[in-house]
C-alpha cells in the first residue's frame, strides 16, 4: 500500500515548506517537490497543513479508580484520539501494591492488545518499590517501558513516600529512564479535605478549595530536589499553576533536568467552573484542580519560553450520570478526571496559534515532537522525515467547529459530557494516517480495531 500526499504545507517542530510526501510500507520514503510517483492512493492537501500526528503522553484508559473504571477503554479512547489528530498515546499501567510491576504490564497489555486504533506505549505507575523490587525497573525498560510515574498525592491509594521516590529515581538515573511525578502534597491536602468535610462542606467546589496551588508548588519543588540529588531527569505531569511553574523555572535556571507538561484544562478552563449549578461542577473535578484564571497566561508564557515542554490531556473520563454521582454527598468521592483526548489538537491550535501565543512550529513541538523526544519515540514518531512512521495529520486551518457532545465531528469519547462544550475552534483535523493507513477521513473513522501496535520505547533522549 503506497500513498502520495500532494501540495501540502509541511510543518514540523522546525520546518515549514511546501512539498509532496510519498509513503510506502508504513513509513515516509520520499519528500520532494512535485513528486510524480505511482501510488495506490493520492491525497490532495492543497491549502492544508501536513503535520506529524499528535502524541498524547498522558492518558488513563480502562483505569480502575475511586471504585469505578474510566469510561473510555483502549478501543473507544484511541478511536476518539484518532478523530482529533492524535496518532500515539502513552497510557499508564498501574502496579497493584505488593505485586510485581511486570504483572501490571501484562494486565495492561491484555487491556490494549488488538483493540487500539493507533499506536500506544505504557508508562508504569509504581506504588510499591522495596529494595528487592528495584531491579524490575530495568526489566520494564527492556520491555519498552522507559518511564515511571510516582504519586505524591492520594495517600493510601497511589501515594509513595519520599524514600521510594528517591529509590526509583536513583535506579532510573542509572538506567537512563525517566521519572514522571504527580507532584502535590497529598498528605496535607487530605487533612484540608477532612476538615472541610467535618464542617459539612461537601459540594464539588470544595474539591478546588481544598487543593491550594502552594501544595502543588511544594510537591514540584520536592520532586525536583530529590531528582537533583538522584541525578536523573524528572518530568512533572499536569502542571496547573503559576506557583508550580515558578519552581520548575528556578530549577531549570540552576541547571536541573526538570521538565513539565500542562494540559488543555489548565489552559482553557478555570475554577469558576466549580460554581456551576447543582452538581455540574463535578464534571470538572480533576487533580490538580482547575485554578484561578490568571494562571492561564503564566502557563502560556511557560510554554512559549520553553519552561513547559509539552501539552498532554490526562484524559481520564467518568460519566456524569453514573460515575461522577458517586460523590454527590461528598466531593472527595467524586472520581477524579475529565475527558480531553479528542479535542487537544484543535484547542491548542485555536488557543495557541490563532491567538498569537505560539508559532505553528511550537504547536507541533508541544503536541507531538517534545513527547516523542522525552519518551524515546523520536524520530520514529513526532516528525515528518524520510524513515519516520507515516503518522500524519492533514489539518485544515480554516475549518471551524463548535465542540459539543452533539457535534458528530468533535465528540467520540465514551463519556456523557464534553468539558469544552460550546467552545468554538478554528483549525480542525481532516485526514489522519497511522503508519501510512488512512484511519480518519473527514470525521469518518475508516480504520479498524487492532490497527494500533504496542511501541517499545527507547531510553531517555535517545540514549542507547
Ligand atoms: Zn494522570
Amino acid at each position: 500500500m503506497s500513498v502520495l500526499i500532494k501540495n501540502g504545507r509541511i510543518i514540523t517542530a522546525v520546518d515549514d515548506y511546501m512539498a509532496d510526501i510519498f509513503i510506502a510500507e508504513e513509513s515516509i520514503t520520499t519528500i520532494g517537490n512535485s513528486l510524480d510517483m505511482v501510488a495506490d492512493q493520492i491525497i490532495d492537501a492543497s491549502n492544508k497543513y501536513v503535520i506529524p500526528g499528535g502524541i498524547d503522553p498522558h492518558t488513563h484508559l480502562d483505569m480502575p479508580f475511586g471504585g469505578t473504571v474510566s469510561a473510555d477503554n483502549f478501543e473507544t479512547g484511541t478511536r476518539a484520539a484518532a478523530h482529533g489528530g492524535t496518532t500515539t498515546l502513552i497510557d499508564f499501567a498501574i502496579q497493584a501494591k505488593g505485586t510485581s510491576t511486570l504483572k501490571a504490564l501484562d494486565i495492561w497489555h491484555a487491556k490494549a492488545e488488538g483493540k487500539t486504533a493507533i499506536d500506544y506505549g505504557f508508562h508504569m505507575i509504581v506504588t510499591d518499590l522495596d529494595d528487592n523490587r528495584v531491579h524490575e525497573m530495568k526489566m520494564l525498560a527492556d520491555e519498552g517501558v522507559t518511564s515511571y510515574k510516582l504519586f505524591m498525592a492520594y495517600p493510601g491509594v497511589l501515594y509513595v513516600d519520599d524514600g521510594t521516590i528517591y529509590r526509583a529515581m536513583r535506579k532510573a538515573g542509572e538506567d537512563g529512564t525517566v521519572v514522571c511525578m504527580h507532584a502535590e502534597n497529598g498528605i496535607v491536602i487530605d487533612e484540608i479535605v477532612k476538615k472541610a468535610l467535618s464542617e459539612g462542606k461537601t459540594e464539588p467546589k470544595y474539591h478546588g478549595l481544598t487543593r491550594p496551588t502552594r501544595m502543588e508548588a511544594e510537591g514540584v519543588h520536592r520532586a525536583i530536589s530529590i531528582a537533583e540529588v538522584a541525578n536523573v531527569p524528572v518530568y512533572i505531569v499536569h502542571l496547573s499553576c503559576s506557583d508550580a511553574l515558578e519552581q520548575v523555572i528556578l530549577a531549570r535556571n540552576r541547571g536541573v533536568h526538570a521538565f513539565a507538561e500542562t494540559c488543555p484544562q489548565y489552559l482553557f478552563l478555570d475554577n469558576s467552573y466549580y460554581d456551576k449549578e447543582g452538581f455540574e461542577g463535578a464534571k470538572y473535578v480533576m487533580t490538580p484542580a482547575l485554578r484561578e484564571k490568571w494562571n492561564q497566561d503564566e502557563l502560556w508564557k511557560g510554554l512559549r519560553f520553553g519552561h513547559i515542554q509539552s501539552i498532554a490531556t490526562d484524559h481520564c473520563p467518568f460519566c456524569f450520570k453514573d460515575q461522577k454521582v458517586l460523590g454527590i454527598d461528598d466531593f472527595s468521592k467524586i472520581p477524579n478526571g475529565g475527558p480531553g483526548v479528542e479535542n487537544r489538537m484543535s484547542l491548542v491550535y485555536n488557543g495557541g496559534v490563532n491567538s498569537g501565543r505560539i508559532s505553528l512550529n511550537k504547536f507541533v513541538e508541544l503536541t507531538s515532537t517534545a513527547a516523542a523526544k522525552t519518551f524515546g519515540l523520536f524520530p520514529k514518531k513526532g516528525t515528518i522525515a524520510v524513515g519516520s512512521d507515516a503518522d500524519i495529520v492533514i489539518f485544515d486551518p480554516n475549518r471551524k467547529e463548535t465542540i459539543s457532545i452533539n457535534n458528530a465531528c468533535t465528540h467520540h469519547m465514551n463519556v456523557d459530557y464534553n468539558a469544552y462544550e460550546g467552545f468554538e475552534v478554528k483549525g480542525f483535523t481532516e485526514t489522519v494516517l497511522s503508519r501510512g493507513k488512512v484511519i480518519i477521513d473527514d470525521c469518518d473513522y475508516i480504520g479498524k480495531k487492532g490497527d494500533g501496535h504496542y511501541l517499545k520505547r527507547g531510553l531517555y533522549g535517545g540514549m542507547k
